[in-house]
């Protein structure tokens, strides 16, 4: 038998990153993942299952699902030959990182954001250009970002980003955009709560990639639907390592219905004004920093040390996200917005959790 070890055909990059992993914890007042409190009308529901029920089950889906493509075209405004569909927007970043990043590429990443994006791009050997927020207020260093962007093969900007709310401004994007060396993709995976988009720099630019995801405003994260949008050429080009029927019959179903006749507006407009009411509220605490966010949730800071905070909290009921981990985010929590009574149970525990640390 060879002297060898099986993990040695694992890449030296694969074994040197952590998993992306998150301990499930059961909790009353769930504020971890920037889900949606919000659940989809019952009777919509029912009508995706019953449309799945029609279906032969035993069949593929659908090579290209061009129903949906149209639906979301005529939902976006974007063209059908531009628009790729995946298994959550994750699928088609790792997707794009793939047709992209290598051994001898760079890309640029503001830090701290979504770890996935680091992940992926180490994982396929590329070397990453960290581009730190302002540590002030969190907010995107643009002139640095712009003088990485010259220089590498991608930039990957979420917007607003996670897990900090800040957003890139239409202006900053478009001189990013305008100004980089390979293409941008911008996730924007948040940005219905921020009221904006950056879809109209998509009309000017053909190195711009944006991500979009039926997960958070459209309370769909269970049922794992993403799309992107990008040039035609782009787009082919991803398609070519997208795995086949990622997207299942049923999320097909849900997908399509949604787009059709989901209005979005009521839940994302309470999400809205919960989120201003908990900013103010933490703003009013004292021994509490919150930095302003365009998102369903907000970062804040103590004087605790953040794994204590999460401990009491969820002693309480509460979970929320320790993010302390990330770079320039020591003693930070991130909470998502939650229903008034979500939001009322966190503040309720916080209060607790703060006299009793002292
Ligand atoms: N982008 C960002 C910034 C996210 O926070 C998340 C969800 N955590 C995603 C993408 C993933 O979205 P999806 O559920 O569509 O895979």
């Amino acid at each position: 038998m060879p002297d060898r070890s099986p993990f040695e055909v694992i890449k030296p990059e694969v074994r040197a990153i952590s998993a992306y992993a998150l301990t499930h914890f059961e909790a009353d007042v769930k504020l971890d993942q920037n889900e949606n409190p919000y659940e989809i009308p019952a009777d919509l529901k029912r009508r995706i299952v019953a449309r799945v029920l029609e279906r032969d089950w035993g069949r593929y889906p659908e090579f290209v699902p061009e129903q949906l493509i149209q639906t979301l075209a005529r939902f976006s405004g974007w063209s059908e030959d531009g628009i790729l569909v995946g298994n959550g927007s994750n699928e088609l970043i790792s997707a794009a990182v793939a047709v992209t990043l290598g051994p001898g590429k760079t890309v640029a990443i503001p830090q701290p954001t979504f770890a996935l994006y680091e992940l992926m791009a180490k994982a396929a050997g590329a070397t990453i250009q960290p581009v730190p927020l302002n540590e002030a207020d969190l907010s995107f260093d643009v002139e640095t970002l712009l003088e990485a962007a010259r220089t590498s093969d991608v930039v990957i900007v979420c917007s607003p980003n996670s897990p900090t709310g800040s957003v890139l401004a239409r202006s900053d994007a478009r001189r990013l955009v305008s100004e980089a060396r390979g293409l941008v993709i911008i996730d924007e995976a948040y940005h219905e709560f921020s009221g904006g988009t950056l879809f109209p720099l998509l009309e000017e630019f053909d190195n711009l990639l944006l991500l979009r995801t039926l997960s958070k405003a459209w309370s769909l994260a269970g049922i794992r639907f993403g799309y992107m949008m990008a040039s035609a050429a782009i787009a082919a080009e991803i398609r070519k390592v997208k795995l086949p029927y990622s997207v299942n019959i049923f999320t097909l179903a849900a997908a399509e219905l949604i787009v059709e006749e989901l209005a979005v507006e009521g839940s994302v407009n309470k999400l809205i004004a919960a989120r201003e009411l908990l900013a103010a509220e933490l703003a009013s605490r004292e021994g509490v920093e919150e930095f302003p966010s365009q998102a369903n949730f907000i970062l804040f800071r103590t004087r605790f040390v953040a794994r204590r905070l999460f401990d009491a909290l969820y002693q309480a009921g509460v979970l929320v996200r320790d993010v302390s981990g990330y770079p320039m985010l020591e003693r930070c929590l991130r909470v998502s917005v939650g229903t008034p009574e979500d939001n009322t149970r966190f503040l309720e525990a916080l209060d607790r959790a703060l006299e009793t640390l002292e």
